[in-house]
Formats: C-alpha cells, structure tokens, sequence
C-alpha cells in the first residue's frame, strides 16, 4: 500500500480504514513515535463506530483482524482483542468535535521530552507550524486512561488539533487519518528544530504582525481551524505581553504625555 491510498476525502469502507490504521501504526513505529506496545490510533467510522487499536500489542505490526470497533461510550462491538484504556481519551475528541474522524497518540522522544521538561511548544518559531497548528500546548498530567485526564484535556480539545501530555506524550486529531498522522510528525519535527535552536543559540521568535500573516494565509494552505476557534496565539517576540501589562492611550493621551515629558526636559535645561 502507497501513502497514496491514505489521501483524504474518499467514502472508505470499514476494510479499507482498518489496512490504513495498520499502515499508519508501522509509521509510527517505524519513526520511533512508539515503542514495545505503545501508542494508539483510532477512526470514527461511517456508521459513527469507532474502530481503534487494541492493547498489549505492538501497533507497528498489526493485521487488520487485530483492530477493535466500539461505539461511542466504548463498549466494544467488534473484535476479538481488549481495547486499549486510552481510548476514553480518543472518544473526548469524537464527542466534542464533530468534525474530527480521527486521533493519533504516541510518545514521540524529543516532544515528549518537551512535555516531560513541562516546556509548551508555543514559540512563533516556524511558520509551517503556526499555519497548519498555532501553537501546541501543554496539557497538565494525569494518570494515562483515566477519567482525570479526561479532564485535564477537555479544555483543550474544542481549541487545537495537537496537544502535549505532560510526562507522557502527544495526541493529534484530524478530519481523517492521513491528516491525524500528519500532526504528529509536525509535532515531532518542531521538538527536533525547537531543541537544535536552543542549542545552537537563542531562537529567534516571529513578531505578532509575521503570526498575524501567516493566520491570515491559512486558507491559502486549506488550513481550516478547530471550529471552537479561541485558540491562544504563539508567543512572539514581543514578549510574554499579557493584557494587563497593555496599556491603550488615545491620540490625544498620548499627545499630552509627549508635551508634558518635553516641558519637564526643557525646565531642565
Ligand atoms: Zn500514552
């Protein structure tokens, strides 16, 4: 199978997403986004099933018949294998974004060194990233398939489509698979450039207007953003500027602060 037949916006049948979530897993294994039985992939299927990964097996050489199908609460409807307990995380996503169809989780080394390090990657460093991501945010621990973190995500999810686990790894969705993978390795090269930045010196952030550009090109890459909108933009070189620290004078203010700082100079003299 080609990384062709993973293109999106086909009607696919539940056979043909199970040989590309297998697909899928040997990337990810192959990459070193997951190791022994990490990670674990999912699909919302057409008939609004989910149809997933099942645990204790490596996801990098798995067969179609290994896969698992649950409805949306989790309860397995197909499959012979035990679901994975992170799946609880995956049906967050399918539950609270409908235009989400996939979801991709791994511990890929250098992000989840970022995210072990308590380190966001949410500098304006690369415009690739800011483009198709704005930032990747670092979600607080908790104890991996629990409903905790559940929780520590939910905030998250209707704002971005990659996010960071703290002491754990990664998770990515997407309107398909292909696109749900496609994060994760963006996530993954951001880590590799971010780390080799720092160093080699001190990276250079983008200012706010650069970040401001580069949204405004979004549609020109396809680039459609969570529909929840509200996403926290990435730190630019204008500083950790919160809204407190701004201060807006008017025309007139401004005028009279500029007057008043030339007579006390020239009372000086
Ligand atoms: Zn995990």
């Amino acid at each position: 199978m080609t990384p062709d037949s993973l293109l999106p916006g086909h009607a696919k049948s539940d056979a043909q997403h199970a040989r590309e979530m297998c697909v899928a897993g040997r990337w990810m294994y192959e990459r070193s986004f997951i190791v022994a039985c990490e990670g674990n992939l999912s699909v919302r299927l057409a008939d609004g099933r989910i149809l997933t990964t099942p645990t204790c097996m490596n996801k990098g050489m798995l067969s179609p018949e290994d896969l698992v199908i649950t409805d949306l609460e989790g309860r397995q409807v197909a499959g012979d294998r035990k679901v994975s307990s992170e799946l609880a995380m995956h049906l967050l996503f399918y539950r609270m974004r409908p235009d989400v169809n996939a979801v991709c989780h791994a511990h890929p080394p250098t992000a989840t060194g970022f995210a072990v390090a308590g380190s966001a990657l949410n500098k304006a460093l690369l415009p690739e990233v800011i483009v198709g991501l704005g930032q990747i945010p670092l979600v607080q621990y908790a104890t991996p398939g629990t409903p905790e973190l559940s929780a520590a995500l939910e905030p998250f999810v209707p704002h971005y489509d990659a996010l960071l686990l703290a002491n754990h790894g990664a998770v990515t969705c997407g309107t398909d698979l292909l696109t749900a993978f496609f994060r994760m390795e963006t996530i993954e090269h951001c880590a590799k450039i971010t780390l080799a930045a720092e160093l080699a010196g001190e990276p250079v952030l983008l200012s706010g207007r650069e970040v401001a550009k580069l949204m405004a090109a979004r549609p020109r890459y396809y680039v459609s953003p969570p529909p929840g909108g509200g996403a926290e933009l990435p730190m630019t070189n204008e500083g950790g500027e919160s809204a407190e620290d701004r201060v807006t004078l008017t025309r007139d203010e401004l005028d009279a602060l500029i007057d008043e700082a030339v007579r006390k100079d020239r009372s000086r003299r």
